[in-house]
C-alpha cells in the first residue's frame, strides 16, 4: 500500500477542506464540544495518521482513554459513502443504518477540549454549525456544506480504498496495535473479522444537480492531489 503518498494525500484533502470551512459564517468556537460524541467514524488511513503522529509525539497513551467507553453505545456504521453512492445511483435498497439513539460525550475530550485536535479525522472536522447545537438540539447546517462534506468523505474514503471504515472508539486502539498497522501496510487488513466495514473507490459523486457549478472550484483542487 502507497502510505506515505496516501497520507500526504490525506493532510492536502484536508487544508483544503479546513480553507474551505473557515469561509463560513458558524457558531462554532473553542470548548463548544456538544458535537463530541462516540458517533465519530473515520477510515483507517485516517486512524493510522493518528496513531503515527501520537506515537512520534510519546502520546500514545492518549487512546487509553477510550477503553472506557468500548463496547458502550456508538454508531456503528453498515455502509460507507462510496458504497451508499454507487447503491443510490443503481436505485439498489439502502439497508436503513441504526443511528445511536444513545451515545456518550467522546472520550478524548477534555475540560471541553480535544486531545487530538490537530489531528482529529474528517468526521470531526466536518461537524459544524450556523447555530449554536447547544441551544437548537441539532447542528444546523446549509445544503451546500452538506454537499461539500459528503464529498470530502467520499475522496477519503477513495484514498484508502483498500482499507476499512469504522466508529472512532473501535478503530484508534485497534490501530494502534502494531501488529495491526503491519497488516494495514501490507493491505492484508481483515475489515469484517475486526468489526470494521470495507471501503470503496470513489466511482460516483454525490452531487445534487444545483451544486455542481458551485462545487467545482473545490472539484479542482481535489483532482489536483495525486497521492
Ligand atoms: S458543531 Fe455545534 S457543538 Fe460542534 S462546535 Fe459547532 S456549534 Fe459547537
Ligand atoms: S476526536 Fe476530538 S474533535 Fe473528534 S469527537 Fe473526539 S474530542 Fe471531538
Amino acid at each position: 500500500m502507497k502510505i506515505k503518498s496516501n497520507l500526504e494525500a490525506l493532510n492536502r484533502v484536508y487544508e483544503v477542506y479546513d480553507a474551505f470551512s473557515s469561509t463560513l459564517d458558524l457558531a462554532c468556537k473553542e470548548k463548544c464540544a456538544h458535537c463530541c460524541t462516540s458517533n465519530v467514524t473515520l477510515t483507517t488511513l485516517e486512524g493510522y495518521k493518528i496513531v503515527a503522529d501520537l506515537i512520534a509525539a510519546g502520546k500514545l497513551d492518549v487512546i487509553d482513554r477510550l477503553k472506557d467507553t468500548a463496547g458502550g453505545p456508538r454508531f456503528q456504521p453498515l455502509l460507507t459513502a462510496n458504497r451508499m453512492a454507487e447503491l443510490c445511483a443503481a436505485e439498489a435498497k439502502v439497508p436503513q443504518e441504526d443511528t445511536a439513539d444513545e451515545w456518550q460525550d467522546c472520550a478524548l475530550l477534555i475540560d471541553s477540549l480535544c486531545t487530538i485536535y490537530d489531528l482529529r479525522p474528517f468526521g470531526c472536522r466536518c461537524f459544524v454549525s450556523r447555530k449554536n447545537c447547544g441551544e437548537t438540539g441539532y447542528a444546523d447546517i446549509d445544503d451546500f456544506t452538506a454537499s461539500v462534506n459528503t464529498v470530502f468523505l467520499q475522496v477519503i474514503e477513495h484514498l484508502d480504498a483498500e482499507g476499512c471504515s469504522g466508529n472512532l472508539i473501535d478503530l484508534l486502539p485497534f490501530m494502534a496495535s502494531e501488529d495491526n498497522r503491519r497488516a494495514y501496510e501490507k493491505g492484508e487488513l481483515n475489515c469484517e473479522d475486526n468489526g470494521l466495514i470495507v471501503n470503496w473507490e470513489l466511482k460516483v459523486l454525490m452531487i445534487p444537480p444545483e451544486h455542481r457549478a458551485r462545487i467545482e472550484p473545490i472539484l479542482q483542487q481535489l483532482r489536483e492531489i495525486n497521492p
